[in-house]
C-alpha cells in the first residue's frame, strides 16, 4: 500500500511529495502537465518587503532562508542553476514615501533587508525615478518552470508520476485507506492550485482566485542584476540575455486563464510609469493564482473524509511559502506535530 497519493505537481505538490519522500513515505503523484499553470508562468521572485508601507512579508525571516536552502539542494541534485540572488530597487513615488521608508528601516528586524541607507538614483534615461529608490537585500528569483521540469523527470525516472487528469469518479474512499484506479494509499492530498475550486471535496473553501498576466520584454543595456519595482516590477528572466519579465496584474473577475488585451493594456499603462528605455514585447503570459480570502495557505484534511487532504492556497507567494509549509505539513503527517492555526483548514471549517 502507498502512503500518499498527491494530485498536482505545481510548486505545492512538488514540495509536498519531496518532503514525504525524504521521510521514506511511499508516494504517487498524479498531474496533468500544464505549461500554463501558475508555477510555470510565475517570474519567481521572493520578496521580503512588500506594499506601499514597506512591511516585512509574513514569516519572511523563516520562509525565505528555508526556501533558498531547499532550492540550493535541488541545484546540487539536478546539477543546474535554478536560483538567482537579486536585489530589489523599490522606487519611491513621493518624498513622503522616502520618509516612510526611513522610519520603517530603523525598526528592529529590518537590518537584514536594508542593503544601504542611501537613496539609489537610477539612470533617468532608462527609468522614471524622480524620487529615487531604496535597495532591498535578500531577494531571489527562482526559475520555477525549470525546477518543475527537472523534478517531474525525477518522479518519472522513479516511476512515481501519472501524467493524467484526476478522475474523481474513480476515487474510492474506505475506512483508513483510499483506492484510485487499483492503487491503494493510506491518504490522498490534493495540490491542484486554482483548480481546487472544481474539487468536490474542497470547493467549499474560501478561495478568492486572482488571475495574473505578465509580459516578457527585450530591453537592451538594462539592469540585468536587479528588480526595478514601481507600479510594476521589471526583472531579468535569466533565460535569455536582455530579456525581462514585467508584471503582474491582479484580476479578481475573469472568464478564463488566457492572456487578454485588457491585461496587456493595463501592464503597458503601468510600464509607462516606470520604464523609459525602448523595449519590444516577446511574450504575453497568464495564469490563475490560488489565492485565499485571508491570504494564508490551506493545510489539513476534510472534516468528514479523514483521509482526503489538501495543500493549497499559496496565493501570490507560492515559491517562498511552499517549501516551508510542505515540510511543516509533513512533520504533522509523519510525527504528529500540530499544524499552525493560521494555515490549518480548521480555521475556516467552523464557518463552512
Ligand atoms: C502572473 C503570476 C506571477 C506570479 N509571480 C510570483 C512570484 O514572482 N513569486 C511567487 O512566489 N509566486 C508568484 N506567483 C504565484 C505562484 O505562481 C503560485 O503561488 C504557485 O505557483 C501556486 O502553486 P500550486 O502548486 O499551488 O499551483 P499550480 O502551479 O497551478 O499547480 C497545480 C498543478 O496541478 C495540476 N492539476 C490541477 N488539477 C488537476 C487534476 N484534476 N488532475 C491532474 N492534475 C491537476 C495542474 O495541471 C498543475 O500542474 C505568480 C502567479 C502568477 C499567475
Amino acid at each position: 500500500m502507498l502512503d500518499f497519493i498527491i494530485v498536482g505537481q505545481g510548486i505545492a505538490g512538488s514540495m509536498l511529495s519531496w518532503f514525504l519522500m525524504k521521510e521514506n513515505q511511499q508516494i504517487l503523484v498524479i498531474d496533468k502537465f500544464n505549461p500554463s499553470s501558475a508555477t510555470h508562468v510565475a517570474p519567481g521572485v521572493t520578496n521580503p518587503i512588500t506594499g506601499r508601507k514597506f512591511v516585512k512579508t509574513w514569516l519572511a525571516d523563516e520562509l525565505i532562508p528555508f526556501a533558498n536552502t531547499t532550492y540550493n539542494q535541488f541545484e546540487e541534485l539536478f546539477q543546474d542553476t535554478l536560483l538567482h540572488p537579486l536585489s530589489i530597487i523599490k522606487l519611491f513615488d513621493s518624498v513622503k514615501a522616502q520618509n516612510d521608508w526611513s522610519v520603517r528601516s530603523a525598526m528592529p528586524g529590518y537590518d537584514a533587508y536594508l542593503k544601504n541607507e542611501q537613496v539609489i538614483n537610477l539612470d533617468p534615461e532608462k527609468v522614471k525615478n524622480d524620487f529615487g529608490g531604496f535597495e532591498i537585500n535578500g531577494s531571489t528569483k527562482l526559475d520555477a518552470s525549470k525546477f518543475l521540469i527537472h523534478y517531474r523527470r525525477l518522479l518519472q525516472q522513479k516511476e512515481l508520476l501519472l501524467d493524467e487528469s484526476f478522475n474523481f469518479e474513480a476515487l474510492e474512499l474506505h475506512d483508513g485507506f483510499v483506492v484510485y484506479q487499483g492503487k491503494k494509499a493510506r491518504r490522498i492530498i490534493f495540490c491542484e492550485g486554482a483548480n481546487a475550486i472544481n474539487n468536490p471535496y474542497f470547493k467549499f473553501l474560501p478561495f478568492q482566485l486572482a488571475k495574473g498576466e505578465c509580459l516578457v520584454l527585450k530591453i537592451d543595456d538594462f539592469y540585468a542584476d536587479r528588480v526595478i519595482s514601481g507600479e510594476v516590477g521589471i526583472l531579468p528572466t535569466f533565460i535569455n540575455k536582455d530579456e525581462y519579465f514585467m508584471g503582474a496584474t491582479h484580476e479578481w473577475h475573469f472568464d478564463d486563464d488566457l492572456p487578454s488585451e485588457k491585461g496587456k493594456n493595463e501592464l503597458l499603462g503601468n510600464l509607462s510609469t516606470v520604464l523609459k528605455a525602448p523595449y519590444q514585447i516577446i511574450q504575453h503570459r497568464s495564469a490563475i493564482r490560488p489565492t485565499v480570502k485571508d491570504r494564508r495557505p490551506f493545510l489539513g484534511f476534510h472534516p468528514e473524509y479523514k483521509n482526503v487532504g489538501i495543500f493549497n492556497g499559496m496565493g501570490t507567494k507560492g515559491l517562498s511559502l511552499a517549501p516551508f509549509f510542505a515540510r511543516h505539513f509533513v512533520q504533522h503527517l509523519v510525527n504528529g506535530t500540530p499544524l499552525m492555526k493560521e494555515v490549518d483548514i480548521k480555521r475556516v471549517l467552523k464557518h463552512a
